[in-house]
């Protein structure tokens, strides 16, 4: 289908341009993806628009192809300087006259640029953000006529994002100075990125001065993924797990890549998976702590398939195409839903069933949202409140929570974050773990967990929507915090009905609980528990409860009935604690033995409480100190366990 765009810009043609024709004549490709042309079209237009795709969805040609047809520069702004050379590679390759400008050009190479610039001849200039602090090139630039202004990776002008670049503001004074071939129009501008959230994508609109600019957000669906999350009570359970879900890859003739969040994880996951005969031979690890050497001979091993298996941070995976990927499996949960699926989407990418699985513990949460914290704690005064970017990042992190806790299709759930239409047009996936909900284990509980979790479920009834998850376990547990006996909740019958378990298990059993469907949270600043239609018909009408984790048998119901078996001492544990203590006396300006004594610590790390009641009974842990580190101790040992 031939269509003709009129187009007064457009070099030699003198107007009408059949787009399709340019696109097989120029790139070779015989029709657009979807999005590309609407924004192509925008571009030829005049007009400046906005384009979300996800990586691989075809952004670049969306300015390669003006760059090509329209008359003068068209100007690329891009941090990723590893992929600028590639590109331009690619655009020479096919003679478009191409390229770039950045910090690791030599003197006699970056003239040879700018003469070629000033000439005219040059198509599309690729230039990483921080060349614009460079004045005698930027007076260059004013000097060109510029076809268009393309912004690459465009979230990163947004603090809203989870990738904001400082250099990227200079983009909008940047924007004012350009000039276009014909001096009495203004230079159009396209956006594009594949992780911007609808705020973000607001920001990016107004930050680069972009009048009604054409919004195109498209192709986030990946039809031949499934998604699941699968709740894993702890470290032996998630690899207990990852093993089954890798032996199933191979023995399907694919590859495996699993995402940690740490270097440390990363290595302790690959010598756990190393101890498994089936898979010795197949795993290999990569992190930014290895050699340049190592990091390429691993990346290498594994595209070739001499290594299946591959354990990584999210160093991996950048601008790497690898077709048979069967399996990405989470062991950590990332940073946002935006990581989630950037990550995630690197299985499939031959188009054939591929599984996409985030293994979830909530204590996981509280390790990032400690991470997160860490960075700017040791500047912060007691009492002040966290930076904004921190805040951001913490809302990032609670989307993909909820994302983790959700039970409604989770690919939809997806679409709708980045707000691609489709969205609109289909009930369910059909595929994640949501839309298929007898592919969830489901445990019909029993006597005494049946017991718990009536008495839960009217515990929650008693509250409903007014409290937390937290506040419901002290509840539950009869905990003697100020939080509970200021909202007068000790005065409730429901008050201590789980007395004799840990807080650690009664928390697990609500979560539990909530996956299953009888209980839901809902709000984001203030996330509050109650019950659902299915809960209130378990309680009222006595009705059979069945959990998406095991209480019911074996292990589990043990750990539920008897108390959870103290860990042996552990010195990382120890270490931890310790650095967290260093840190605290840093940032309060005290001697380390005033935040805790060593045998306070010592003990932490033998007794391993599991709940604040617990912690209370630790010589040295004063109701003061329990108010204070109560918490953050607790995710220190819930994480390294
Ligand atoms: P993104 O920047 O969105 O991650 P790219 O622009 O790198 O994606 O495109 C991904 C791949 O798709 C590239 O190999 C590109 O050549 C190819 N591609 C882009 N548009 C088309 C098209 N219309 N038809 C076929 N292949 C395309
Ligand atoms: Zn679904």
């Amino acid at each position: 289908m031939a269509t003709t765009v009129v187009c007064p810009r457009v070099r030699q043609t003198g107007g009408g341009l059949d787009l399709e024709g340019e696109l097989l004549k120029r790139f070779g490709y015989p029709q657009f993806r979807p999005g590309q042309r609407r924004l192509i079209e925008a571009i030829l237009a005049g007009e400046d628009a906005l384009g979300v795709m996800p990586t691989g969805g075809g952004k670049s040609l969306c300015f390669q192809f003006p760059g090509a047809v329209l008359e003068g520069t068209a100007l690329v702004i891009s941090p990723l300087i590893a992929l600028m050379k590639d590109q331009v590679d690619a655009l020479r390759a096919r003679g478009i006259q191409a390229e770039f400008y950045n910090s690791t050009m030599k003197y006699d190479e970056r003239f040879r640029v700018e003469e070629a610039v000033q000439s005219g001849r040059v198509r599309l200039l690729y230039m990483a953000p921080e060349r614009m602090q460079q004045v005698g090139f930027m007076d260059l630039l004013a000097h060109t006529p510029i076809s268009v202004l393309a912004i690459d990776e465009a979230h990163c002008i947004s603090h809203w994002g989870h990738d904001f670049r400082p250099d990227y503001r200079r983009i909008g004074e940047l924007r004012k100075f350009l000039r276009g071939p014909d001096p009495t129009k203004k230079v159009p501008v396209i956006a594009l990125t594949a992780t911007a959230t609808q705020r973000v994508q607001v920001d990016i609109v107004e930050r680069l001065g972009m009048k009604s600019a054409v919004q195109v957000i498209t192709g986030f669906r990946r039809r031949n993924l499934s998604f699941e999350v699968k709740k894993c009570s702890g470290r032996a359970e998630k690899l207990r797990v990852l093993r089954e879900l890798i032996d199933q890859a191979l023995a399907d003739g694919g590859s495996a890549v699993i995402y940690a969040a740490t270097r440390k994880n990363v290595e302790l996951v690959a010598e756990e998976l190393q101890k498994s005969k089936s898979l010795s031979s197949w795993v290999s690890y990569y992190h930014a702590g290895l050699s340049d050497q190592a990091r390429v001979r691993v990346q290498d091993q594994f595209i070739n398939g001499v290594k299946r298996v591959l354990i990584a941070t999210n160093a991996f995976g950048m601008g790497i195409d690898k077709a048979n990927v069967r399996l990405v499996a989470h062991y950590d949960i990332p940073g946002s839903v935006e990581a989630y699926y950037q990550e995630a989407g690197r299985a499939g990418r031959d188009s054939k069933p591929a599984r996409c699985i985030l293994l979830f513990n909530f204590a996981d949460v509280a390790t990032q949202e400690f991470f997160i914290e860490k960075g700017v704690r040791e500047e912060m005064e007691d009492g002040e409140e966290f930076p904004e970017h921190v805040k951001n990042q913490k809302e990032l992190l609670k989307q993909l929570v909820r994302y983790a806790y959700g039970t409604t299709c989770r690919q939809k759930l997806i679409l709708g974050y980045f707000g691609d239409p489709e969205t609109q047009e289909f009930a369910g996936c059909g595929n994640c773990d949501c839309c298929k909900p007898e592919t969830r284990p489901r445990f019909k509980v029993e006597g005494e967990v049946l017991l718990a979790c009536r008495k839960a479920l009217s515990a929650a009834a008693r509250i409903n929507d007014r409290f937390g998850k937290n506040r419901l376990a002290e509840l539950l547990k009869g905990s003697q915090t100020a939080g509970l006996k200021t909202a007068g909740l000790q005065h409730l019958p429901v008050y201590g009905l789980l007395k004799d378990q840990t807080l650690g298990a009664i928390r697990e059993l609500i979560d539990s609980l909530t996956d299953a469907g009888y209980l839901r949270i809902t709000g984001l600043d203030y996330p509050v528990i109650g019950l659902t239609p299915a809960g209130i018909r378990a309680l009222k009408q006595q009705e059979e409860i069945e959990l998406t984790q095991d209480f019911g048998g074996g292990q589990k119901q043990k750990r539920f009935e008897e108390q959870r078996p103290k860990a042996p001492r552990d010195s990382g544990v120890l270490e931890t604690l310790r650095e967290f203590r260093r840190e605290e006396a840093l940032r309060r300006k005290v001697p380390a033995y005033l935040i805790f004594h060593d045998k306070t610590l010592e003990e932490l790390a033998e007794r391993r409480p599991d709940g604040l009641d617990e912690l209370s009974e630790i010589s040295g842990m004063g109701p003061k100190k329990l108010e204070l580190y109560g918490e953050k101790i607790l995710t220190i040992l819930t994480s390294s366990q």
